[in-house]
């Protein structure tokens, strides 16, 4: 039997809530366009139900995605994860092999694709403001991992940040509780945070950034694009919103479940033709 034909079934993606997640929309469209007799279908699932819920995909042979609030939760479930998935901490991919649930992190993937996105060539020795200290912060030190770039986080919660700062092997690391230092002199910024999800808050103002520094925010929305993202595009910075990281890690998903390439173009396609649906994201 092939990965392909093993894996023609339901893939689950599990959040609260989760009935926003354009993920089923894109992953769908890149199913059909295989040719590959699966479904993807986000199911809401809440943090008590969470363990109980993973632990049944295990005999279902399942695979699948995990969002907010589960991928701690998912990273401690599962029976095997891989190394990126050890040290970011969390699992938004997961499947099974031999009746065991396997996790890994395609954030990390979905994070260096939005950072490509933004014209960087290398990552090396770039200088990088984080704001946030969560999952997607963590996903973020990752992909840097290696690279000597030197990382400002922004936490609000002191002892977040430092949780970061101790599992992380960046070298040049520094924790700050203002946004606006933590971008001073950077190359690039990174909203790890979910400001722009949803209202018109920003994370840093604009003003505070540097005219060459690149703005990278991991919050997209269905309809246009986040405040900020708006906002530092007015201000002539150049940007990227999560809608790059989300088709990124959503792809390299994809890969994992059907070792087959997905067709990148459809799911593009997929993903601008929602862009007249309603609200906020997440993946
Ligand atoms: P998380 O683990 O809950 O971490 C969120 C971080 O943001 C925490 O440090 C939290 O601080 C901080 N924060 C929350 N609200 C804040 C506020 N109003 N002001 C300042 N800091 C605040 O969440 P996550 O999984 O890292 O996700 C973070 C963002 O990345 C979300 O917007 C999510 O949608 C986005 N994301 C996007 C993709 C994609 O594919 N585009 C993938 C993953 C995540 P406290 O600990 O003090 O609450």
């Amino acid at each position: 039997m092939t990965t392909l034909e093993r894996r023609a079934r339901r893939i689950v993606l599990l959040g609260h809530p989760v009935a926003h997640s354009l993920s089923p929309v894109f992953q769908n469209a890149a199913i059909a366009a295989a040719g590959i007799a699966a479904h993807y279908e986000a199911v809401d699932v809440t943090p008590e139900a969470f363990a109980a819920a993973f632990s049944s995909l295990r005999d279902a042979d399942g695979a699948g995605n995990v969002t907010v609030p589960h991928k701690a939760a998912a990273y401690a479930a599962c029976d095997m994860r891989t190394a990126v998935a050890d040290r970011v901490g969390a699992v938004n991919t997961f499947w099974v092999e031999d009746g065991r649930i396997i996790g890994d992190n395609t954030d990390v993937e979905g994070v260096r694709a939005a950072i490509a996105a933004l014209g960087f060539e290398s990552l090396r020795r770039v200088r990088i403001a984080v704001l946030g200290a969560g999952g997607a912060a963590a996903a973020v030190l990752e992909a840097v991992r290696g690279e000597e770039s030197a990382v400002r986080i922004w936490s609000r919660s002191a002892a977040r940040g430092e949780a970061l700062l101790a599992r992380s092997d960046v070298p040049l690391i520094a924790l700050t509780s203002d946004s606006g230092a933590a971008c001073e002199g950077a190359d690039l910024v990174v909203n790890a945070t979910p400001i722009g999800l949803s209202g018109e808050a920003f994370p840093v103002a604009p003003d505070r950034l540097a005219p060459s520094t690149r703005v990278l925010d991991l919050a997209y929305r269905r309809v246009g694009t986040t405040p900020w993202v708006t906002a530092c595009r007015e201000a002539g910075l150049r940007t990227e919103d999560g809608l790059s990281m989300l088709v990124a890690q959503g792809a390299a998903a994809f890969r994992r479940w059907f070792g087959t390439e997905p067709d990148l173009d459809v799911m593009w396609e997929a993903v601008r033709q929602e862009r007249d649906g309603s609200v906020v994201g997440g993946s």
